[in-house]
């Protein structure tokens, strides 16, 4: 186990420690040990970031964990070449973090370092040549070639070249072998070239030049000079009339983008001459990217229930880390959020919104980013490594003293949290799954409040068993919201047997026929609908009609999915992609067909059964670039698209006023999940996405189709009871031990052999059972999807009581289990993921 985390407090860094313990972003169970040189004393701080040599060649950033005097034992440790920060860029509430995670989720710190610094932080290297200083062309026994010489003309120009300067002088791709050749003889030399990843974004921008600035008479001598020449006197009038040169001196220093300088029909070539003539300068500014926001409104006033709330929860905080906010649907919690973080931000504490994923995010924060303007930083995956860094550094230097992110805004470098609030907190997104740190973020968020001493605020309209379990316990605060903000009601359920025909042995079914005239009566009204799916492209299936054989995947024991967009099947699992068969591979025959309904297809059924509606389509095809989803959720806010089809990027807290029908075309698929989360994923998706339905005035409809409409579970669902429902899902939970009332681990073995992934799975398995902790072990059994990726996989489950030192027992022998069977020669390639908490 990490010593770091037991010793719980870091000492500060002092220039007579002669050792530091760096944090590499590697696989390996532990920080490395370096010389500090002398010159770099002063420099040195816990949490900097610094460059290291690691094995031989290897040039990585660490940051420093820990400075000491002890020598490592086992190795002569390297000197520290340089450090990067003069202020560290991780502080020591972080590298707490990271350590606690890394022991509780199993994995190193290392792993942990890598998901939290944005790469753009990290270093990268290049490969470059230079001249060598001892290359003496005319004594030269070595006769150079007309590419050579070229390369060697260009580096009298240009002291370095990168392989792509290279490539550009010669024209060519294949550089390796001319330069290979000319190291031969002696010519070039080739280094490693190590610079930052993150690249300022910089401006170019035009003044006036501060003689003329600071001089009317002189500036009025230019205009007489200019006379006639009427293009650049309308450019340097244009400027004036920007920049007030002798009202805001500051604002000529600041200067104009040329972009706003010169409109249309202006001429580039006359700003040249204006410039070659001193009259204007220009000059490169560092520009933020990411934009300037200015509040635009206050906060909502808040109605008396959601007032009662906020007290509520501020006096629950006064004894408690933890509460848990249960308010349905559209019962206005996010206004509640808003007032609460208010609150912190007037106190001096930074505070954490985070948000399950970016599907979510777009409508949230443009209505914070409305109250709370640019103090506001937004963190997400589809941010560029630059953008990142940006809001990295921006909550360094305490430009974002709020910030709304995914699970990953965890780990920016916040000093004085107060509170942290996890929306939609039972979300399973919530959960990373590759790769380590596999983390659940509400429990993560947790854990980092109490770092902070802050205070964690869950929010849900069906909260997850374990949070409410807690509540209900008294471990968590606990406040409750039965009522729509406003008039606004609970939609009305309606169950489609999608059986029904078929048992009445009709052969051309008919079963979507009420979501048909729901969505027809919805459409008469000019109201809009979203249609759920949980399935991309267009049909998952497709199959030979003659002898039943289906596309599979050749790396994975899963079907194909038939996309009809780009005429593909592809995997969902590895990537792999093939173009359809015109006939059957294994009878010759074309009667292929498609089976089921996925997206891409109900989206194409659609716009044939209303012709006159316009269709949108949500989901991961349709949502890769940056803006995807903001662009698709603009135009059904704006009334461009009447029926959204989508996955369950379309679930979860868009708030639409004019969406009155929902339509979940495959109940039963939802309650199809492989384990004994079922019935707690059944109830809360399809509370989520009903929710989505008549937010507003206008009650809406939700239409559940399914096959099995007596299932139990719709009952509940509609009836909307949630406690009834928790207390009849936990009395089996307790029964057949699961969680919350145990710990789970998930062990799974992976290798590309089969009998070596199951020989390993079992040796792992024997290990296990003689720990001396009380403990259920089951399996190793094959993964529900046996191979992916060509890799077989075995899964065992451990079943632990709750108490935190039988964990920690169990973890750290589990550890030693790991490191004897990868020691194994049989073993030494498999590979052994470990789940804490899986889910
Ligand atoms: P939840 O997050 O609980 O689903 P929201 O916060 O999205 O609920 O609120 C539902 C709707 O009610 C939103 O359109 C929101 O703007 C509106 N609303 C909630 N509280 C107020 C308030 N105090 N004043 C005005 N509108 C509100
Ligand atoms: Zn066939
Ligand atoms: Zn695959």
């Amino acid at each position: 186990m990490l010593s770091l985390f037991e010793e719980k407090e870091l000492p500060e860094s002092q220039p007579e420690f002669s050792f530091a313990d760096v944090i590499l972003p590697v696989p390996i169970p532990r920080m490395f040990t370096y010389k500090i040189p002398r010159n770099l004393y002063s420099e040195i701080q816990i949490g900097a970031r610094v460059i290291v040599q690691f094995g031989r060649k290897k040039i990585l950033t660490g940051i420093i964990g820990k400075v000491h005097n002890k020598p490592p034992q086992a190795y002569e440790a390297k000197a520290i070449l340089e450090v990067l920060d003069h202020q560290p860029s991780v502080n020591p509430l972080q590298i707490r973090f990271w350590a606690w995670m890394a022991e509780y989720y199993c994995c190193h710190i290392g792993e942990v370092m890598h998901a939290a610094l944005p790469s753009g932080l990290r270093l990268s290297s290049e490969s470059r040549i230079q001249v060598n200083p001892n290359f003496d062309k005319e004594n030269s026994p070595y006769p150079l070639d007309e590419r050579e010489e070229k390369i060697l003309d260009a580096l009298e120009n240009q002291s370095e070249l990168s392989y792509d300067d290279c490539e550009k002088v010669l024209g060519i791709k294949t550089i390796h072998p001319i330069l290979k050749s000319l190291v031969t003889k002696e010519a070039i030399l080739i280094f490693e070239k190590v610079q930052e990843k993150y690249t300022p974004k910089i401006e170019t921008r035009i003044r006036l030049r501060s003689n003329l600035a600071q001089n009317k008479e002189a500036l009025e001598e230019l205009f007489a000079q200019l006379s006639g020449k009427v293009k650049q006197e309308s450019i340097l009038l244009k400027y004036l009339r920007n920049v007030p040169v002798f009202q805001k001196p500051e604002l000529n220093e600041k200067g104009l983008d040329k972009s706003t300088l010169l409109e249309e029909g202006d001429s580039e070539s006359s700003l040249k001459t204006l410039i070659k003539n001193g009259v204007f300068e220009s000059f490169k500014v560092v520009v933020n990217r990411l934009e300037e926001i200015q509040p635009e409104r206050t906060a909502s006033e808040l109605s008396p229930i959601q007032q009662e709330a906020v007290d509520s929860i501020k006096s629950q905080f006064e004894e408690k880390q933890t509460v848990l906010i249960h308010g349905i649907t559209g019962s206005g919690k996010t206004e509640i959020y808003i007032r609460l973080i208010q609150e912190v931000l007037e106190s001096g504490s930074q505070v954490l919104l985070l948000l399950p994923e970016i599907a979510l995010t777009t409508q949230i924060v443009s209505r914070l980013q409305e109250v709370f303007g640019s103090q506001m930083g937004v963190y997400h995956s589809k941010y560029s490594d630059n953008e990142r860094v940006e809001v990295w550094n921006g909550v360094l230097s305490g430009r974002f003293s709020f910030v709304v992110g995914v699970r990953s805004s965890l780990f920016l470098p916040f000093d004085s949290l107060g509170l942290i609030i996890v929306d939609e907190e039972h979300e399973s997104s919530y959960k990373q799954f590759d790769p380590a740190p596999r983390f659940h973020a509400r429990d993560a968020a947790i854990m980092l409040g109490y770092f902070h001493q802050a205070k964690t605020l869950l929010g849900s309209a069906t909260p997850s068993f374990e949070s409410y379990f807690n509540a209900q316990q008294g471990k968590y605060g606990h406040v409750e919201l039965h009522q729509r903000f406003g008039d606004a009601q609970l939609p009305e359920f309606y169950l489609a047997d999608l059986g029904a025909d078929r048992r009445k042995n009709l052969l051309k079914v008919d079963s979507t026929r009420l979501l048909r005239e729901k969505i027809q009566e919805a459409l008469d009204k000019n109201e809009q609908i979203l249609i759920y799916q949980n399935r991309r492209g267009y049909s998952p299936y497709v199959q030979c009609e003659d002898c039943g054989w289906t596309a599979e995947c050749v790396q994975c024991d899963v079907s194909l999915t038939y996309h009809q967009f780009s005429e593909e099947l592809r995997c969902h699992y590895c990537g792999y992609k093939e173009k359809v068969p015109t006939s059957c591979p294994a009878c010759g025959s074309t009667q292929l067909s498609t089976k089921g309904m996925g997206t891409e297809r109900i989206e194409e059924s659609l716009s044939l059964l209303f012709p006159e509606a316009r269709l949108g389509r949500m989901d991961l095809d349709t949502t890769r670039n940056k803006y995807g989803y903001q662009r698709i959720l603009d135009e059904f806010g704006a009334g461009q698209i009447d029926i959204l089809v989508g996955t369950q990027m379309i679930t979860k807290g868009l708030d639409f006023g004019r969406v009155t029908v929902v339509g979940i075309w495959d109940g039963d698929r939802i309650l199809n999940f492989p384990d004994f989360r079922a019935g707690e994923r059944a109830f809360q998706q399809i509370t989520q996405v009903a929710g989505r339905a008549g937010r507003r005035s206008v009650k809406g409809q939700v239409v559940i189709q399914t096959r099995n409409p007596e299932q139990d579970i719709y009952a509940k669902v509609i009836a909307g009871d949630y406690k009834n429902f928790f207390r009849v899902e936990m009395a089996e939970r307790k029964q057949f031990y699961y969680p919350p009332f145990v710990k789970l681990i998930k062990i799974t073995t992976r290798h590309a052999d089969f009998k070596t992934a199951e020989k390993a799975a079992i040796a792992l398995h024997r290990e296990m059972a003689q720990i001396a902790v009380k403990k259920i072990v089951l399996g190793p059994e094959r993964a529900l999807i046996g191979r992916i990726k060509n890799q077989y996989q075995f899964e065992s489950l451990i079943k632990l009581d709750r108490s935190g030192a039988t964990q920690q027992e169990f973890k750290k022998r589990l550890a030693e289990i790991l490191e004897e069977l990868q020691a194994r020669s049989e073993f030494r390639s498999v590979r052994w993921i470990i789940d804490v908490d899986p889910s």
